[in-house]
């Protein structure tokens, strides 16, 4: 199979490979919601308003404001 389009950075050019790297990233992704829950949940927040919500300058958490 000569698919050349597909350029993986990591090398991995079969299935097993790149299910195996999709299993890794799925992972790095879930470790990386942690550390912003983790830095959302220590934050003193500063927010500023806008229409129906309301972010955090600070750590970018998102609140939505129902009037
Ligand atoms: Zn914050």
């Amino acid at each position: 199979m000569d698919l050349p389009f597909i350029a993986n950075p990591h090398g991995a050019d079969t299935v097993p490979d790149l299910r195996k790297e999709i299993a890794q990233l799925k992972n790095n992704i879930i470790e990386l919601e942690k550390c912003i829950f983790t830095i959302q949940q220590n934050c003193t927040h500063v927010f500023v308003e806008a229409e129906g919500y309301r972010k955090c300058t600070k750590c970018c958490k998102v609140e939505v404001c129902y009037y």
